[in-house]
Parts: C-alpha cells; sequence; structure tokens
C-alpha cells in the first residue's frame, strides 16, 4: 500500500467533498511580517531587499549576476536587448511554450522560428531545431530552450548546438528553480542558472515554484550583459532612486539609453526571500506528491505519467498525465469537464504556439510543420501539484482520474 506523502505520519486520509484548486500558494507568516516591516520601513520600491533577495539567488544557484525584475517576461526581453537582438533576425523558439518565450522576439522586432518538441518531456527538439534551420534563408543567432514542467533538458546538448550553429542561448527556465541535470551519474549535478545559457530567466509569477506575486530574476555570467540588463531594467538611469536618495548618494542621474520599467519592488522580494529559503522543502514536498501519483496511477492503462530520470533534479512545477486517447471514448476536452465537474482543477501547458491565429496569420505556420506538438497538446492534462496540498486533495485527484479513466475506458 502507498502512503499519501504528506499524511505519512497521520492516520489514511479520507477523500474529501471540498473542490481541489489547480494550484494554492504557499505564503507562511515570515512572507507576512516581512511585508508588514517593508509596508513600515519608508521604502517601498527596489532597494536593500531586492539586493538581498538578488544576492540569495544567486547563491542558490549558483550564478555570479542575479537582476530582479517584476516578470520572467520582462527578464527574458532584457536579455534579448542586452545581446542586441536586432530586427529581422531570427530565434529558435520552442512551439510548446507559454506565449512570453516568443512575444519577447516579436518585441525586439525579430522572427522566432518555431521547433517541434520531443514526445516524452516536451522540451525542445534539437533534430528538428537543425531541420528548421536548414530550411530558412533568415540570420538565426539564438535559442531560447524551456525545461516544460521542470524537467531540463541536457545543457551541454544545448550549449553544443549553440556553439556549432554561433548562436547566443537565452533560458525560458520559469519552471526549472530548483532544478539540475548532469549528462550521466558519474558527474555532478549542474544547477539551473550556474552558467547553463549566457542569461537563465527565472519567474515568480503567483503560481510558479517560488512567488513574489509577479517577478522574475535574470541570471548571467557575463558582467557586461549583466550590466546593459540593469542598466535598461529602469529607464538607461545610470543610478536607481535607492543609489540617488540615500545616504551617501547623488540626486543626479543621466539616462544612458531608452531603458524600460522593469524593476522589481522590495515588497515583493520581502516574499521573495522567504520563498527563496523554503524553496527545496517546497520542491522536496512537490516530488513527494509527484512521485505518490505516479505510484497510484500506474495501473491505469488509459494514461500515461510524467516522465522522470536518475540525471534530473526534476522542480516538479507541474504534473502533466498524457491521455492514451485509443483507450477512452472521450477526448482531452470532455476529460477536463469530468475532472472539473468532480471539482478538481486542471490546466493544459500548452495549446503550442502555431495553434494560435497570431502566429499563424503572422507567420504562417501549419500544423504538419510541428507534428509532435500538434499530436502531443491534444492529450497533455496537468493535474494540481503544490506544497501544502492536503492529502485528502491528493487521494480525491488520484480517485478522480481513476474513476473518469474506469467509466470512459473503451475496450481493447
Ligand atoms: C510563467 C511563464 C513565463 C512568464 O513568466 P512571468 O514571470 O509571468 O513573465 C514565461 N515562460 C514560461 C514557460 C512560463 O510558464
Amino acid at each position: 500500500m502507498i502512503t499519501s506523502p504528506a499524511s505519512a505520519h497521520s492516520r489514511m486520509s479520507e477523500v474529501s467533498n471540498q473542490p481541489v484548486p489547480f494550484f494554492r500558494p504557499d505564503i507562511r507568516e515570515d512572507e507576512v511580517q516581512e511585508v508588514v516591516a517593508t509596508l513600515r520601513s519608508g521604502w517601498l520600491t527596489t532597494g536593500e531587499r531586492v539586493r538581498r533577495f538578488e544576492q540569495d539567488f544567486a547563491a542558490a544557484v549558483g550564478g555570479s549576476h542575479a537582476i530582479a525584475l517584476n516578470s520572467a517576461t520582462a527578464a527574458m526581453h532584457l536579455a534579448l536587448d542586452a545581446l542586441r537582438l536586432q530586427r529581422d533576425q531570427a530565434v529558435l523558439v520552442p512551439t510548446m511554450t507559454f506565449a512570453a518565450t516568443a512575444e519577447v522576439v516579436r518585441y525586439q522586432g525579430a522572427i522566432p522560428i518555431l521547433v517541434d518538441c520531443d514526445a516524452e518531456t516536451l522540451n525542445i527538439d534539437l533534430d528538428d531545431a537543425e531541420r528548421k534551420l536548414a530550411g530558412r534563408t533568415e540570420n538565426v543567432v539564438g535559442i531560447m530552450p524551456v525545461h516544460v514542467g521542470g524537467f531540463m533538458l541536457d545543457m551541454r546538448a544545448v550549449s553544443e548546438f549553440a556553439q556549432r550553429h554561433k548562436l547566443w542561448v537565452v533560458e525560458d527556465a520559469a519552471h526549472a528553480f530548483p532544478a539540475a541535470w548532469r549528462s550521466n551519474v558519474a558527474e555532478e549535478w549542474q544547477r539551473c542558472g550556474h552558467n547553463t545559457a549566457d542569461v537563465t530567466c527565472f519567474s515568480f509569477y503567483a503560481n510558479k515554484t517560488i512567488t513574489t506575486g509577479e517577478g522574475g530574476m535574470a541570471v548571467t555570467e557575463d558582467k557586461d550583459l549583466a550590466d546593459r540588463m540593469r542598466l535598461m531594467s529602469l529607464h538607461g538611469l545610470s543610478h536607481d532612486a535607492w543609489g540617488r536618495y540615500t545616504a551617501g548618494g547623488s540626486w543626479d542621474y543621466q539616462i544612458l539609453a531608452p531603458g524600460f520599467k522593469y524593476n522589481l519592488t522590495d515588497i515583493a522580494a520581502a516574499i521573495g526571500i522567504h520563498q527563496l529559503a523554503r524553496a527545496e522543502s517546497m520542491r522536496t514536498e512537490r516530488e513527494a506528491i509527484a512521485v505518490y501519483y505516479s505510484q497510484a496511477l500506474a495501473d491505469v492503462d488509459a494514461i500515461e505519467t510524467p516522465p522522470t530520470s536518475a540525471d534530473r533534479i526534476h522542480s516538479w512545477h507541474l504534473y502533466p498525465i498524457k491521455l492514451r486517447l485509443d483507450q477512452l471514448s472521450i477526448d482531452r476536452n470532455r476529460f477536463i469537464v469530468e475532472l472539473k465537474q468532480a471539482g478538481v482543477g486542471c490546466s493544459v501547458h500548452w495549446r503550442p504556439l502555431h495553434m494560435h491565429p497570431y502566429y499563424q496569420e503572422t507567420f504562417g505556420w501549419r500544423e504538419e510543420e510541428l507534428p509532435v506538438a500538434t499530436r502531443e497538446w491534444q492529450r497533455v492534462i496537468s493535474l494540481p501539484l503544490f506544497p501544502g496540498m492536503r492529502p485528502a486533495e491528493i487521494d480525491r485527484v488520484i480517485e478522480t482520474v481513476r474513476r473518469i479513466c474506469s467509466v470512459h475506458g473503451s475496450a481493447r
């Protein structure tokens, strides 16, 4: 018998009647008190707490420079600006991602070249990237891998690919903190953000692995890129407000470039400092739930549970199951309706970019050009996974999925 992770030392859980949300943020008293202290401190925007959050985060991922921003989207935009991405240049972007990854390429007037995914992990398929490069006349200058759900790509393979084609790498690591990879068991673990790309971009959006409400972080080993991103994060000013208004600061500043307004507030960083300190314990809790799900669903023929590997430390941002549609009499959308009716929240990551009107109409992408993503997205569903999930909630998710599969399972 499998013991529910959260109930390891309580008695057997009962299946709850309460709805199970897709996500519930895990906010503790430490975060609340730090926000209150910030509000009382007289300094609300970028200041001492942001600096501390940056230092702590850099230490946590083993990166040299960490720049706190108000989103991962801002981090990726600043990275592309710092790498001098020009109008009409092109960037390899996975079609299996969130809107942000490709939209920042458009901010620069550049062209996202969509790449298909690996059928198992849904991460970018470098063989398809090779094919997409071969068929293009545009000047392709970069690649933006995404670690879908927090299962990392082998970043050595990405680096080698990038070097071969003289591309920079900006990592969309919105799901991948804390996460790590190695090519084989004989190697040391490589943390996501430790020199894995030219710039690695993390998200602290409300439902990400750690949150500041809204927030993000750009991490790099390159001081010039770091300096440029910091400059452009606040209107291109030579000194930020903290530098100008604190003791010893000068009132004067110079505008060095037409920058953006992407700085993080101390109120947000107050939350982040404490979330960061608990990041590994929250990851471990998600992992225990994921392992429990996978064991409890292992004998259900109509679904596939997400991949794991001895060479990955998985952040477990998502727990995506895949339906075996040939073993069900209902499709994915109907499956979701059934989950909702049973009070179980869920989500789909994602409708691929090439199946959205903007990318179809602007760039003429067709489904046949990205066959794996076109096929796989029709059978994915992300189940609830968050620290603080109650044993009764975890069991209710499992019981609901098992029931839907047994009621709508078609004979083979
Ligand atoms: C959430 C997410 C983003 C955007 O993060 P923000 O902090 O909201 O800008 C980017 N990419 C992926 C893959 C995401 O899931």
